[in-house]
């Protein structure tokens, strides 16, 4: 395996000192809502108010355990059944939430961000209602100003649309050279870039690294930790 695409920490800190602001993606960088492939369940669920209504689901969405793809061609092609999608969908995030582990480091992340006077909202294409509870269950409720999730049964206001980051934007008082975007998908950076927002990629693995970096990524962290360490030396910058 070729080495993982990763910035210094020096880099890292470079693009967080130019920001007062952090919009975080919630799946990937806060919590691994579906572990090792425990998505069919959900997706099964978003589609059974689809089939129900009598539209054929093709390939791969017929097999697909992306549930928010699911949400998306039930927008286009069932719209009669996208609420009930919609509901099956966000009663499954919850569910999926209640044992979510927390990433590693994101703990520390948000510390960092509370002692360097770096605001945190939460922009994710989950629901906010999963998100909600992930976050007081962990004790982490506290360091996040608000929660933006995916509004209800609007799945063309998901990420990469930056509907959200104006939104957030709005709640923060703050323009968009004042924010940081960190996510773990491309769409969390063509997102950013949208919106005139500076990003930071959290790559797991090398073949993520290549893809953020190449979607506009500024930075690529490897992990939450190596983030939150970044913040560390604002603080005492
Ligand atoms: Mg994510």
């Amino acid at each position: 395996m070729p080495p993982v695409h990763t910035s210094s920490l020096e880099e890292l800190t470079a693009v967080l000192e130019r920001t007062e602001n952090v919009l975080l993606d919630f799946d990937g960088p806060v919590a691994d809502l579906f572990p090792s492939g425990s998505g069919t369940k959900i997706a099964d669920e978003t589609r059974t108010p689809i089939l129900r209504a009598g539209v054929v689901i093709p390939e791969p969405l017929a097999s697909t355990v992306e549930h928010l793809v699911v949400l998306e061609f039930a927008a286009e092609h069932a719209p009669e059944a996208l609420e009930s999608a919609e509901q099956a969908a966000v009663a499954g995030e919850i569910a999926s939430a209640r044992t979510a582990p927390v990433t590693p480091g994101a703990g520390d992340f948000l510390s960092a961000c509370a002692a360097a006077g770096r605001r945190v909202g939460i922009i994710s294409n989950n629901a906010a209602p999963a998100i909600e509870g992930f976050l007081e269950l962990h004790g982490l409720r506290d360091q996040v100003e608000f929660i933006l999730g995916r509004p209800f049964a609007r799945p063309r206001l998901m990420k990469p649309d930056p509907t959200l980051a104006f939104e957030a934007l709005r709640a923060l008082r703050s323009r968009p050279d004042q924010c940081c975007m960190v996510g773990d998908a491309v769409t969390d950076i063509e997102f950013a870039r949208h919106a005139g927002v500076r990003s930071v990629g959290y790559a797991k693995n090398a073949e993520r690294g290549r893809q953020l970096a190449a979607a506009g990524a500024d930075a690529i962290t490897p992990t939450m930790s190596d983030l939150a360490a970044a913040v560390r030396l604002l603080g005492r910058g």
